[in-house]
């Protein structure tokens, strides 16, 4: 068993992390103070990005990505968790895997621009009325003699604005769900309000609305009816990049702030790394991240060998958003007042954390699917010699 990295990892790890703190990090304040991030700053990080071989790196060679494995992803995206989450997707791209399931003229049309970023595509899935369970949603499409048209809403929707087309998962049949690509601008097809959130200011989160929107056969995206199983397979893997690793990196990012204050500070005429109590809240908090990490990476090396990594990535998606939350939270306490105040950015971690355990499945989700593997899988599931 090797656990050590070979040098392209180390030099790509290094790569971006350089690029987050040279260009991204000193855009943090704009975009909180402001609540977006101004256009043509975007567009330049985008392009700078794009020109250091940045930009689409899940996606293959051949399509004009980078081509990494899911480790290799993994750790880029515990890097990218040191930063914002639309500065993220202006830098890195956030190119979801279903769209690898274009075809023939679909290729040119939706998948190779957003490939090489001159198109943005957001994912849909979420209803006001069907959250946890996906498969609850109103939205459907019925056939015609010329295509499909689109009725229902979708609320939620990351990065909504900047998007020129999403993923949406429409009913096309009592108990069959298929996914479709939408442009915006189609007749029928309008943008709602940004919802405002608690964190991760910068990311539109809007409504999208659909009256009788026509759709051409060529939006179908996979197979009729393999919408959901198409979705749901497809997202594992960004559930372990974009939540997972990206927790881990989160909280190693806030863990080093904490281990430079517990230094700094003095109270009592010592610093208050001196005791005992701030002790703990680190060696704790040292303690989850790399069981976290490992975790991360376990799931990924799987995934790189061909297993189903399922359950793994349920388990790393509860266990890192909540070791995100519970590190974020000793951040606060370690900082005193100056974790509260505005000043610093640790009360923003704090807000921008508490979306982990909530968005791409809730942990009570992500429990229960663990939960019912173990009692059909028994040991399996923990006991990995067995
Ligand atoms: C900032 C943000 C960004 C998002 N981005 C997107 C996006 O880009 N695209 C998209 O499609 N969606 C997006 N979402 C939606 C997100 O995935 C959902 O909010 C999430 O899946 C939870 O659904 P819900 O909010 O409807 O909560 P609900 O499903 O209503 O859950 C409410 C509570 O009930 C619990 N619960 C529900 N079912 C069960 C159960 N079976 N057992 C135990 N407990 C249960 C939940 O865990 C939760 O605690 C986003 C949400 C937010 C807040």
């Amino acid at each position: 068993m090797d656990f050590s990295l070979n040098e392209e990892q180390k030099m790509m790890i290094d790569t971006v992390r350089r690029f987050i703190a040279e260009e991204l990090k000193p855009l943090e304040d704009e975009i909180e103070n402001n609540g977006f991030l101004d256009k043509a700053k975007a567009q330049a990080v985008h392009e700078k990005s794009k020109q250091l071989g940045l930009y689409a790196m899940n996606m293959p060679v051949e399509l004009g990505g980078g081509g990494l494995s899911a480790l290799d992803r993994i750790l880029c995206e515990e890097q990218f968790g040191h930063t914002t989450d639309i500065l993220i997707r202006r830098a890195f791209g956030n190119i979801y895997e279903p769209l690898l399931h274009c075809k023939g003229d679909q290729v040119e049309r939706w998948l190779k621009p957003t490939v090489a970023g001159q198109r943005t595509c957001a994912i849909t899935i979420t209803e006001s009325g069907a959250g946890s369970d996906a498969a609850g949603i109103k939205t459907h499409a019925r056939k015609t003699d010329t295509g499909w048209v689109l009725n229902g809403s979708k609320h939620f929707i990351s990065d909504g604005e900047w998007s020129d087309f999403f993923l949406v998962s429409a009913k096309t049949g009592e108990k069959e769900i298929s996914m479709f690509m939408v442009d915006k601008g189609l007749p029928g097809f309008t943008v709602g309000k940004d919802q405002k959130m608690m964190g991760i200011r910068g990311t539109p989160h809007l409504e999208l609305f659909f009256d009788n929107v026509p759709l051409e056969p060529l939006a179908l995206l996979g197979a009729e009816g393999q919408g959901f199983k198409l979705a749901m397979s497809a997202l594992n893997v960004v559930r372990l990049a974009q939540v997972g690793a990206r927790a881990v990196g989160k909280a190693s990012h806030v863990c080093e702030l904490m281990v430079d204050y517990t230094n700094e500070r003095k109270q009592f005429n010592t610093k208050i790394g001196d005791f005992q109590m701030i002790q703990q809240m680190l060696a704790d908090s040292v303690i989850e991240i790399n069981a976290a990490r490992w975790m991360v990476y376990n799931a990924a090396w799987m995934l790189d060998q061909g297993h189903d990594a399922r359950e793994q990535i349920a388990m790393v998606k509860v266990y890192a958003a909540e070791t995100l939350g519970r590190v974020v939270d000793r951040a606060v306490q370690i900082f005193g007042g100056m974790g509260f105040c505005k000043e610093l950015p640790i009360e923003r971690y704090y807000r921008d954390a508490r979306i982990y355990r909530i968005f791409d499945g809730t942990s009570e989700i992500h429990r229960t699917v663990v939960a019912k593997s173990v009692m059909k899988k028994g040991a399996a599931l923990f006991d990995v010699n067995r």
